[in-house]
C-alpha cells in the first residue's frame, strides 16, 4: 500500500487551497446569508479544470481520476461546502451519467461543454413521493413520433435554476417497475421544462436546490440517455461515484471545522490561559482529528477503487459516505462547542459548518439507506 500522494496531486491540492482561501473564503458568509449562487467563480473553476476533473481530455476534461476529484471536492468544501456540492452534482452526477451511458454524439454535444465548464449540469432523480425509494419515480415519458414527451415534477435538484443541461429520470414502462425507468437529457429552454420552487435551506445556502417541472416537455428521441429502461439501474451505478463526492464533501467540511476549532482554541483565553491548554479541549481536538483521518482513509480507498477500474465499489463508497458524513456532523458539533457562545454566532465559521454538514447524512442516500446498501452487500443480497 502507498499512502503517499504524487507531487502532481500535492500541487493540485495546494493550488485549490490557495484559490479557495483567496477567492472563495472572503465571500462565504455573504453568499450564505443571501443564498447567492456563485456564478462568478464558475469561469475560474473551469479554467482550473475543476468542472471536468474525471473526464478524458478528448471530452474536454482534465484527464485525471477520482483521487484528484476527491482532493478538489475536499479542498473546496473545506472553505465552502456550497461550492463543493455545486461541483459535485455537476460532475459526478450529470456529466458522469452522460460519460458512462451516453452515445459518442451525446458526449460530443453535451459532455464536452460540461467538462470544459462552459455549461452547468444538474441531475434529477428525486421526486416528492420518491426519495429513498427512488424506484417509485412517477415522472413519465411517452414516445410520440421522433420525440419523447415527459410529464412530472422532480424535487431537490442541485443547480436546478442554473443548469444548462439536466439528466432526468422518467418512467417509460410502468409494468417493469425500476426496470422501466429511463434517463433523458433535457436542455434549459426546452418548452415545458423549467425550474420550480427554490428551496430555502438550513445549510449549503449558496448552492441552488430546486424543483424541476416537466410539463408536456418534448425532447428529441436521441435525448434518451443509455438504453430504454436502464435509467434507474444506471442511476445506482452513478450514485456509487456520487457517494464518493458526498463523502469528500463531508470530509472537506470536517477538516474545515477541525482547522477552525484548533485556531480558535489557541486564541481564546480563559482562566488566564488559552483554552487549548485544557485537557478537555485537547481530548476533543484529538478525537476530531482521529475521526477525520479515519474518514479520509475510507474516502481515498473508495476513490482508489474507482480509479482502479473496479466494476462496482458500492460497498466501499457507501461506507465512505456513511462514515465521513456522520464524522462531519460530530466534528462540526464539537467545533461549535469549542467556540462556546461565539460558535453560536455568525462571527465565526463554526455555525455554518454545523448547518452545512447535515446535508451529508441525507443527500444521495441517507445514512440509514447507506446501512441498508452495506448490509445487502454483506449478506449477498441484490
Ligand atoms: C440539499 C440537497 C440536495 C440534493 N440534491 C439532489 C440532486 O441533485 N438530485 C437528486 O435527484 N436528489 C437530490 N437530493 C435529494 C436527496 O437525495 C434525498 O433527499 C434523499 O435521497 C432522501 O430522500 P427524502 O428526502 O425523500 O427522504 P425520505 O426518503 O422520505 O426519508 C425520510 C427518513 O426515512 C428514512 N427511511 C426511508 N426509507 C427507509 C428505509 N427503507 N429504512 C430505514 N429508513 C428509511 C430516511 O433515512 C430518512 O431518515 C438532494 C437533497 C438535498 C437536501
Amino acid at each position: 500500500m502507498d499512502f503517499q500522494f504524487t507531487e502532481e496531486q500535492q500541487q493540485l491540492r495546494r493550488s485549490i487551497r490557495e484559490f479557495a482561501e483567496g477567492e472563495i473564503a472572503p465571500h462565504v458568509m455573504e453568499w450564505d446569508e443571501t443564498s447567492h449562487f456563485p456564478l462568478e467563480i464558475m469561469p475560474k473553476l473551469a479554467e482550473m479544470g475543476l468542472l471536468g476533473v474525471i473526464f478524458p481530455e478528448q471530452y474536454g476534461g482534465a484527464g485525471l481520476g477520482y483521487m484528484e476529484y476527491v482532493i478538489a471536492i475536499e479542498e473546496l468544501s473545506r472553505v465552502d461546502g456550497s461550492v463543493g456540492i455545486i461541483v459535485a452534482a455537476h460532475t459526478s452526477l450529470c456529466s458522469n451519467h452522460i460519460f458512462k451511458f451516453g452515445s459518442e454524439a451525446q458526449k460530443q454535444k453535451y459532455l464536452v461543454p460540461l467538462a470544459q465548464g462552459k455549461k452547468i449540469g444538474a441531475w434529477s432523480l428525486t421526486e416528492p413521493e420518491a426519495g429513498s425509494d427512488a424506484g417509485g419515480t412517477r415522472t413519465a415519458a411517452a414516445q410520440d413520433g421522433d420525440s419523447w414527451v415527459i410529464n412530472g415534477a422532480k424535487t431537490f435538484t442541485t443547480n436546478g435554476h442554473y443548469a444548462d443541461i439536466c439528466v432526468a429520470m422518467a418512467v417509460t414502462d410502468k409494468s417493469k417497475n425500476s426496470h422501466g425507468i429511463s434517463a433523458f437529457i433535457v436542455e434549459k429552454g426546452t418548452p415545458g421544462f423549467r425550474p420550480g420552487k427554490k428551496e430555502n435551506k438550513l445549510g449549503l445556502r449558496a448552492s441552488d436546490t430546486s424543483e424541476m417541472i416537466l410539463n408536456d416537455c418534448r425532447v428529441p428521441r436521441e435525448n434518451l440517455l443509455g438504453a430504454e429502461g436502464e435509467g434507474f439501474i444506471g442511476s445506482l451505478k452513478i450514485l456509487d461515484g456520487g457517494r464518493i463526492s458526498i463523502a469528500a464533501l463531508g470530509l472537506g467540511m470536517a477538516q474545515g471545522a477541525l482547522d477552525a476549532a484548533v485556531k480558535y482554541a489557541k486564541q481564546r483565553k480563559q482562566f488566564g490561559q488559552p483554552i487549548s491548554e485544557f485537557q478537555a479541549i485537547q481530548f476533543k481536538l484529538a478525537d476530531m482529528a482521529t475521526q477525520v483521518e479515519a474518514a479520509r482513509l475510507l474516502v481515498y480507498q473508495a476513490a482508489w477503487l474507482a480509479d482502479g477500474g473496479a466494476q462496482r465499489f458500492t460497498r466501499e463508497s457507501s461506507m465512505a459516505k456513511l462514515f465521513a458524513s456522520e464524522v462531519a456532523v460530530q466534528v462540526a458539533n464539537e467545533c461549535v462547542q469549542i467556540h462556546g457562545g461565539y460558535g453560536f454566532t455568525k462571527d465565526y465559521p463554526a455555525e455554518k459548518f454545523y448547518r452545512d454538514v447535515k446535508l451529508c447524512t441525507i443527500g444521495e442516500g441517507t445514512s440509514e439507506i447507506q446501512k441498508l446498501v452495506i448490509a445487502r452487500q454483506l449478506l449477498g443480497k441484490k
